[in-house]
């Protein structure tokens, strides 16, 4: 069966058990209750099928200083300045990370996997 000749199926299965009346159309808004469109019901169904991730709380609603909040929020919005971000700028970066000399500099890498980062985890916990 060729694609066209399938499509044409799928589209007959679909509507076979369709009557067809003289009523007007009418359109009808899905995402409420009562088939009306809303700017809110509109803005609540494009979180449709997401998942809600608490994650501000832990950056936001802790007792660090608000230097150290702000931090973690560019980090955890990949916008600190590492030599990645340069490099995808086109601007001037060190190759490897200035601290270990092993890895490029990435905030993953320094955050976490740089061994002096491991290191000064290790000693904080
Ligand atoms: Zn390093």
């Amino acid at each position: 069966i060729g694609p066209i000749v399938s499509v044409y199926l799928q589209v007959w299965l679909a509507i076979e058990h369709i009557t067809l009346s003289d009523t007007p159309d009418q359109l009808v808004w899905r995402w409420t209750a009562s088939g009306i469109y809303s700017a809110s019901s509109c803005y609540l169904a494009t979180f449709q099928g997401s998942m809600t991730c608490f994650s501000w709380k832990l950056i936001w609603k802790n007792w660090a200083p608000p230097r150290v909040k702000f931090f973690h929020w560019l980090a955890s919005q990949d916008r600190c300045w590492t030599a990645d971000r340069l490099a995808r700028r086109g601007l001037q970066h060190q190759p490897r990370c200035p601290l270990c000399d092993q890895a490029p500099e990435t905030m993953r890498h320094l955050l976490l996997e740089c061994p002096f980062a491991r290191q000064t985890w290790h000693e904080i916990l």
